[in-house]
């Protein structure tokens, strides 16, 4: 036997009954419900003020009711609503931070994957023991200034959305900025990025075996990001600054990447070092998650951050990615979940996929 995330007694309300897949909508909820009714589940929404229209647009995406708050972090008030439904709440990163991770983490509804890992995941310093743990290579840290000896990105802790970001390209040159606030300095890693999009299966007794069950490639791709992505076009760092232009990595959109074949072998082996790991840190990570990393010109992998539930990069893959169509003909993250959660019904293990 696997993992035992859940108990028979908190998954009460679920007994019996065909689970309802719920998300807020926003993120990647239009693969997730368009993926859940492919597996023939039924779906609710949770929207803020009003419905949205745009799923108008997309029928197959529509999920079949809306549940509308004025305000998502009012969703522990709907419990009881939620239960009847018998809802299952797939967690997006919009989830996590519209509802707010205090709310989230005491909500009783069960959740796919194990929520324990949120605290993993949230704090930098937590996130750094458990891939260092597991032997991933990461931007190299810094304690100090003075110890700084190339390019550098100062991180403040909860930068969110892109912003709260400095670049320096030496010592000499962070020295001249201001920090304000706490933050890690880590190594600026030259090289390519790569967002690999993972989904562990604890049920799972075939394919690449990982822990007690396996590990599947879902996707690849890179996100865009503005501004820094195109400021090359306009010139040195030091003149965009003189004009006002700082760098920042708002995301605006993904595009779909692959990467050398050969080079597959060593993320298959991350991904499978960080499952290991979870399930000796806190019982294991299930479902989705994206390892984000750089490619250096040396072809070696330096990871510097993991989202441990489905990435918006996956709405690339709605019909299969050049990876999942390998595993399944029109896999898509959403629909991956979706049969990880019928299969974990048939065969009565709801508990090892659900918190
Ligand atoms: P993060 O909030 O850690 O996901 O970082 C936001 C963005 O900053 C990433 O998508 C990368 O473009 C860039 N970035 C983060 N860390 C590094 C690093 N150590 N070296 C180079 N670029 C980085």
């Amino acid at each position: 036997m696997g993992i035992e995330l859940s108990t028979e007694e908190s998954l009460g309300g679920l007994q019996g009954k065909t689970p309802t897949i719920t998300t807020i909508c926003s993120h990647s909820s239009l693969q997730i419900f368009h993926g859940a009714r492919v597996e023939k589940f039924r779906t609710l929404g949770v929207a803020e003020g009003h419905p949205p229209r745009f799923y108008d647009a997309f029928p197959l995406a529509k999920p079949d009711e809306f549940l509308v708050l004025p305000k998502f972090s009012q969703i522990a008030r709907h419990e009881k609503r939620l239960r009847e439904s018998a809802s299952v709440i797939v967690p997006t990163g919009s989830f996590v931070e519209y509802v707010g991770p205090a709310v989230f983490n005491q909500l009783r509804i069960p959740v796919f994957g194990n929520r324990r890992v949120m605290e993993w995941e949230s704090d930098r310093e937590k996130e750094r023991i458990w891939l260092e743990g597991a032997g991933v290579a990461m931007p190299r840290k810094y304690r100090s200034i003075d110890e700084v000896d190339g390019p550098v990105i100062v991180k403040y802790y909860g930068a969110k959305g892109g912003r709260g970001f400095i670049l320096a390209k030496d010592r000499k040159d962070l020295e001249s900025v201001e920090i304000k606030g706490p933050h890690v300095i880590q190594q600026y890693v030259i090289g390519t990025r790569y967002y690999i999009h993972f989904f562990y299966s604890p049920l799972k007794e075939s394919g690449y075996r990982v822990g007690h069950g396996s590990l599947e490639l879902l996707g690849m791709d890179r996100r865009d990001e503005a501004n820094i992505d195109e400021l090359y076009k306009l010139g040195s760092q030091e003149k965009l600054l003189r004009s006002g232009i700082r760098p920042t990595f708002v995301v605006t959109g993904n595009v779909a990447v692959v990467l050398r074949e050969s080079l597959l072998p060593q993320v298959f082996e991350i991904g499978e070092r960080i499952i290991e790991k979870s399930i000796e840190l806190f019982g294991g990570m299930v479902g989705p998650f994206c390892v984000e990393g750089i490619m250096t010109e040396e072809l070696e992998f330096k990871v510097f951050e993991i989202s441990t539930r489905i990435v918006a990069g996956t709405n690339l893959f709605i019909r299969g990615s050049p990876y999942s169509d390998m595993l399944a003909p029109e896999l898509s993250t959403g629909r991956r979940i979706a049969q990880e959660l019928r299969q974990a019904m048939d065969e009565e293990r709801l508990t090892e996929v659900l918190s």
